[in-house]
């Protein structure tokens, strides 16, 4: 049976970090939404074109936009054994769409990890953050730097600041998240899947949490 885990957490709390050191770990395709929107937006694309907008209001885009481009990601071969999705789902309607969808595929949502910090920390690690232009690394300038400034340690491809980590902007995203993402929370507690995860500790520690979670 494939295995599907969903990263839960508020913007900037570490997701993407984790996804990344988790999926390799777990030999999981990372699918990131947040990541297939600016693929779409460099590539020029329709939906690029639709999902720029709202994103760079710090708005979600709208969820029948979203769950067509995840059921088209999560349906090529690479997630045939299953996904680490990061940034998906973000509304309950999305949720339920991604409990049909996994019925479809012979699978379920398996494991909620939801990771926390303080407001005060999300936006710390916001305004700090460079993302890598070619495969959506990320490093903080303070806490994560890379071994050359401007630079990605994987790829070494450019680094930049998004848009959307804009003070302003950076403070909707927040608004946004409390509003319509915070439900799930409730809704996979009540499915039992949910397991609470100190984010506030150093990546490294955060890692360690998650395996065990995730019983590796
Ligand atoms: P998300 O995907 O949840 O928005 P990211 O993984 O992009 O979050 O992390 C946001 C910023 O915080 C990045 O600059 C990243 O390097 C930094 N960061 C991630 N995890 C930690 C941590 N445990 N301690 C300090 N900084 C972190
Ligand atoms: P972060 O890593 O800081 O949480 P993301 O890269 O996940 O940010 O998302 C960036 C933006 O892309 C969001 O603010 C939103 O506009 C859009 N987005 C990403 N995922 C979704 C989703 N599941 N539903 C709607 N909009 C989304």
């Amino acid at each position: 049976m494939p295995t599907y885990i969903v990263l839960l957490g508020p913007p900037g709390v570490g997701k993407g970090t984790q996804a990344k050191i988790i999926a390799e770990r777990l030999s999981l395709p990372h699918v990131s939404s947040g990541d297939l929107f600016r693929e779409n937006i460099k590539n020029g694309t329709p939906l690029g074109q639709l999902a720029q907008s709202f994103i760079n209001k710090g708005e979600l885009v709208p969820d029948d936009v979203t769950i067509g481009m995840i059921r088209e990601r999560l349906s090529r071969p690479d997630c045939a054994g299953g996904a680490l999705l990061d940034g998906f789902p973000r509304t309950t309607f999305q949720a339920e769409a991604l409990d049909a969808l996994l019925a479809e595929f012979g699978g379920q949502v398996d494991y909620v990890p939801y990771i926390t910090a303080s407001e005060e920390t999300l936006v710390e690690r916001l305004s700090g953050r460079w993302t890598c232009r070619a495969q959506g690394h990320v490093f903080h300038e303070k806490h994560n730097p890379p071994r050359q400034p401007g630079v990605c340690d994987f790829d070494g491809s450019e680094l930049y600041q998004r848009d959307d980590d804009r003070a302003e902007t950076v403070v909707r995203r927040i608004q946004v998240y409390f509003q319509q993402t915070e439900p799930l929370i409730a809704y996979y507690r009540a499915r039992g899947r949910l397991h609470e995860i100190d984010g506030a500790q150093p990546i490294e520690k955060v890692t360690a949490d998650l395996l065990a979670v995730l019983g590796r």
